[in-house]
């Protein structure tokens, strides 16, 4: 069985990686996570127990710390998804972003150098070093045509985006120049169970639930393409499995949808399983100040993955949103304590 060190494993995408390969018994992981606002081993808790999960309480940035962890663990593959990845707090401290987000791959892959190194020759070739990215490297399209490709050229309109295709450059630069066997995937917009509240959609979700306002920003045009974090957790372990070292794989939903039609979708199946006891969820919305430079539309173009990989999403965004909005309402334990210790004033969702 594959051993692989999983970092950023407590926050939203990375616990359900984890989930995913523990649960289904297809690797032995170490998770390599700060804990940083963002992570929470609760979300590991199904699988906490197994035999099969570890957990590294390190910093990306810490040399020493993750060249230990290599040489004590030997994974054959690092999965990297930690980062700072919520584009309003990379406007408020565009620093933390560079920091974590482009120091700490650099980190990451140093390390992973000299240790890939030591190892023998069969190893050395079915070593990865798989880094996870974003659509929003590519920057923005500013009308409803076109999507994202592999070949699409960079053009980073935000501090965590231009962090991200930063990152993706140093993961490729390793890969060519030092030969480490490199992948490195772009996807769209996430969402699912265990998703921060501060996020779009769970916080559109509690929200609600909560009585309070439901903002949306501008005037709720922005399109984003979504895609079940299980289906992106599959995606990435197919890539990590069979992916080509050298290349880049794009992922995405095909769900495009505006940020506005989102949120009356969840208001409508909120109506439904929990309805109110006068009016409607929608009554709820108010449309406030755009983010500055807030990009138009993402739509990523799988066609790669899906033809050269065989993936392929098993939810659309009207079943998976509504299992999302399902699992809110279930599991209260999980969200509740977050909500009120931390964020009772509740920022905007990232979409
Ligand atoms: P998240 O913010 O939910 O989780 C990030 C995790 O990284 C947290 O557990 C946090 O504790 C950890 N972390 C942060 N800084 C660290 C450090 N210095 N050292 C060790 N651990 C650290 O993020 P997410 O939404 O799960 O995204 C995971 C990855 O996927 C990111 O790289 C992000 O750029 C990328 N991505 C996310 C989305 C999305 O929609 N959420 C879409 C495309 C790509």
């Amino acid at each position: 069985m594959k051993k692989v060190i999983v970092t950023g494993g407590a926050g939203f995408i990375g616990s359900a990686l984890i989930r995913y390969l523990v649960g289904n018994k297809l690797a032995e992981v170490t998770n390599l996570d700060k804990l940083t606002y963002a992570g929470n081993l609760e979300s590991l808790k199904e699988v906490a127990d197994s035999p099969l999960y570890h957990f590294a309480h390190l910093d990306i940035l810490d040399p020493v710390g993750v060249k230990n962890l290599f040489e004590t663990f030997q994974p054959d593959a690092i999965m990297h998804l930690a980062a700072e990845s919520h584009v309003d707090r990379s406007i408020d401290d565009p620093l933390c972003f560079v920091k974590t987000n482009v120091l700490g791959t650099a980190n990451l892959l140093q390390c992973a150098l000299e240790y890939w190194r030591t190892l023998e020759p069969q190893r050395k070739q079915n070593f990865r070093f798989q880094h996870i990215s974003t659509d929003e490297v590519y920057g923005s399209l500013n009308s409803k045509e076109g999507f994202f490709r592999e070949d699409t050229p960079y053009d980073p309109k935000s501090p965590y985006s231009a962090s991200k295709a930063s990152s993706d450059h140093m993961v490729r630069a390793w890969g060519h120049t030092f030969g480490l066997p490199v992948l490195v995937s772009n996807c769209s917009n996430n969402y699912g169970p265990y998703h921060f509240p501060e996020k779009l959609i769970p916080l559109i979700i509690l929200n609600a639930l909560d009585g309070k306002p439901l903002p949306i920003y501008g005037k709720g045009e922005n399109i984003r393409d979504w895609l079940y974090v299980e289906d992106h957790a599959k995606a990435l372990w197919l890539i990590n499995q069979k992916g080509q070292p050298g290349e880049t794989y794009n992922i995405g939903g095909h769900n495009e949808r505006t940020n506005l039609e989102v949120v009356q979708t969840v208001c409508r199946i909120l109506d439904e399983l929990k309805p109110k006891t006068s009016g409607k969820y929608v009554d709820q919305i108010v449309f406030v100040t755009d983010r500055p430079g807030h990009d138009l539309r993402y739509a990523i173009d799988s066609t790669k993955l899906c033809q050269t990989l065989g993936w392929k999403p098993e939810e659309n965004f009207d079943t998976g949103i509504r299992k999302t909005v399902q699992w809110y309402l279930d599991n209260e334990w999980w969200w509740r304590p977050i909500r009120e210790k931390k964020y009772a004033g509740a920022r905007l969702g990232k979409a």
